[in-house]
Order: structure tokens, then C-alpha cells, then sequence
């Protein structure tokens, strides 16, 4: 049944655009469509060309939050930004002038993980960038780096992150400089994986943080707890809340057209219990999600009956 699910997705009029206001992706195949889910017990379906690199972009945001939290504790990090949701797009600007205190509403919007980037161990960026590749290299198993050309086209075009960095900075709720901030936020967009590494590293947020090949605890239970909960109420930009009602499990996309999700306990053919899956499709909708990762990921909760609610 799932193969019928990719074919008829995969085999869809395409639909949407790439993230051409990075020129360096704007330059992706379009067609691209991989899936990989994988299972506690290690079993695996995938589809595609899994093993096809990808920028992070905005899934970043939850992997810099976790290694923030688990470096100085959430609430020191809570002091410097919310868990609300916004339902404004992820580059807003509106309201670090009008909220009180202009204080960041959450890590998965572009402002409040400005403010986690500056946050991350270490005081150079290359020392708060490597915090996070080491700990995704650690979930992955494998090396992780940046892709320069993406982080330079964004350097570019950085008009809006610039801005929204201004106002964090005024309002006291960086650490370090306006650019090393904005550098190591967007170093960070532009770590490079696969769909494969993205799956394992939705398996490692549904074990809540533990790294089944090692039996070893990376984060705290708390911390994987408030990753998934702001993945759920803010992982898909300004749909958050239609997905969490249509698809109902936590995921984080970005506009490179990946997703990362996390199943609690679910069954998708012979794979069951907690699972991570995968997917990227560069063609992203007008609020940034991947028009066939999210029809797949729809297509497959309702007839695996994934859904936590
Ligand atoms: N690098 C992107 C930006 O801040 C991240 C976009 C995203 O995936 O939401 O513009």
C-alpha cells in the first residue's frame, strides 16, 4: 500500500515553487522525491533517492534548540525566548515591536532561533556551529558540514534575518554580535544530510532522546519532550495547526523541501513502535512546506492511522 501511496504522489502534476529567494536552490532538480522510515528495531522502508543531500534550513532550528537546552537548561533558555506559537510566517518581523518586551515567541520561527543559535556552546561560530553538526554526526553516525555556497547565497540575501537580528540585539536577547549571530543561524540552515539521516534523527526524537545503537541518553527527556511539543504547535511554519489537525504527528520542514517526523507508536507495514521518518521534495507552497511531503505524509497517516489525537 505504501508503494501505491509514493507512485501516486510522486506521479502527481507538480505543483509549487523551489526556495528560489536563496539563489544557490533555486537551482535544484524539481522533480526530487525521496521517503525513508525507520523503526526502533532498525527495519526500513524507503523510496527514492534517499541518500540525495539536502540543506537542513529551517529543520536546523530543532537540533540547535536541543543542544541549546541541554547546555544550560530550558528555562535559561526560556528566559530568552517563548514556546507560543505565532500562525505569522517564519521571517516575521511585526512582532518583536509590538510583543511586550519584544521577546521571540518561539526556536522554530526565524527570531527565536537567532536568539538560540547566539545561545549555543562555545564563542566563536565555528564552535557553535560544530555543537551542532557533532550532535547531529552522533545521531546520524556519520560526518556533517556545512555547504558553503548556500550559506554565502544567504549571507546575500539576508535582509530580513539582519533586521529581525537588529531588534534581538536591541532588545537584549542575543549573545555576541548581530553577525555571529546571523552567521551561525544560517551556517546552521545550511548543514547538509540526507532523508536517511533525517529519519534517524525523527527515531532519536521519539525515543525521547535516546541513541538506540549506543543505548547512550543524548538529551533530557524534558528536552525531547519540548522539541516534539513545539514541533507539533510550530514545526510547519504558519500551517502548524491545520497539519497538527490533518496529520496529528510532531514534524519540522524547511524549505529546501525536507520534513522530519516523529511517530510515538504507530505501524506502517511490517515497522512499528517509534518511529522517524523522512521525506524531501524540493517544491515548497507559498508558506514554505513541501507540496509532496505534506500529500504524502497526509496520505500515509490517515491509512496508517498515525495520528496522536
Ligand atoms: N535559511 C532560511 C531563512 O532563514 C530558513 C528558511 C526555512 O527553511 O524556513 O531564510
Amino acid at each position: 500500500m505504501i508503494q501505491s501511496i509514493f507512485e501516486a504522489v510522486i506521479s502527481a502534476p507538480e505543483k509549487g515553487h523551489l526556495a528560489d529567494y536563496i539563489p544557490a536552490l533555486a537551482n535544484q532538480s524539481k522533480n526530487l522525491f525521496a521517503v525513508y522510515i525507520i523503526d526502533e528495531k532498525g527495519e526500513v522502508l524507503s523510496f527514492g533517492d534517499f541518500k540525495d543531500v539536502l540543506t537542513l534550513q529551517s529543520i536546523s532550528k530543532v537540533m540547535s534548540f536541543m543542544v541549546a537546552a541541554d547546555h544550560l537548561g530550558i528555562d535559561q533558555v526560556l528566559e530568552k525566548v517563548d514556546v507560543e506559537p505565532t500562525g505569522d510566517p517564519f521571517n516575521s518581523i511585526v512582532r518583536l515591536e509590538v510583543a511586550e518586551k519584544g521577546k521571540p515567541f518561539n526556536p522554530m520561527i526565524n527570531a527565536g532561533a537567532i536568539t538560540v543559535a547566539s545561545l549555543l556552546p562555545g564563542n566563536t561560530v565555528e564552535a557553535r556551529v560544530k555543537s551542532v553538526t557533532d550532535f547531529i554526526s552522533q545521531v546520524t553516525g556519520r560526518e556533517h558540514s556545512v555547504n558553503y555556497k548556500v550559506f554565502q547565497s544567504e549571507m546575500e540575501t539576508a535582509y530580513r534575518n539582519r533586521a529581525i537580528a537588529n531588534y534581538l540585539k536591541a532588545n537584549d536577547y542575543l549573545r555576541g554580535t548581530v553577525e555571529e549571530a546571523l552567521e551561525t543561524y544560517l551556517q546552521l540552515c545550511s548543514i547538509e544530510l540526507t532523508t536517511e539521516d533525517l529519519a534517524k534523527l525523527g527515531l532519536f526524537i521519539a525515543t525521547d532522546g535516546l541513541l538506540l545503537t549506543e543505548n547512550k541518553n543524548l538529551i533530557t527527556r524534558k528536552t525531547a519532550r519540548f522539541s516534539k511539543a513545539l514541533m507539533m504547535t510550530c514545526g510547519l511554519y504558519n500551517a502548524s495547526g491545520k497539519y497538527a489537525a490533518t496529520i496529528g504527528i510532531p514534524m519540522k520542514s524547511g524549505v529546501s523541501g525536507g520534513v522530519l517526523c516523529t511517530v510515538q507508536n504507530g505501524q506502517i507495514e511490517h515497522l512499528q513502535g517509534r518511529m522517524g521518518i523522512g521525506v524531501f521534495s524540493p517544491m515548497i507552497d507559498e508558506i514554505g512546506n513541501s507540496v509532496k511531503g505534506m500529500d504524502f505524509l497526509q496520505k500515509i497517516s490517515e491509512h496508517y492511522n498515525l495520528s496522536v489525537f
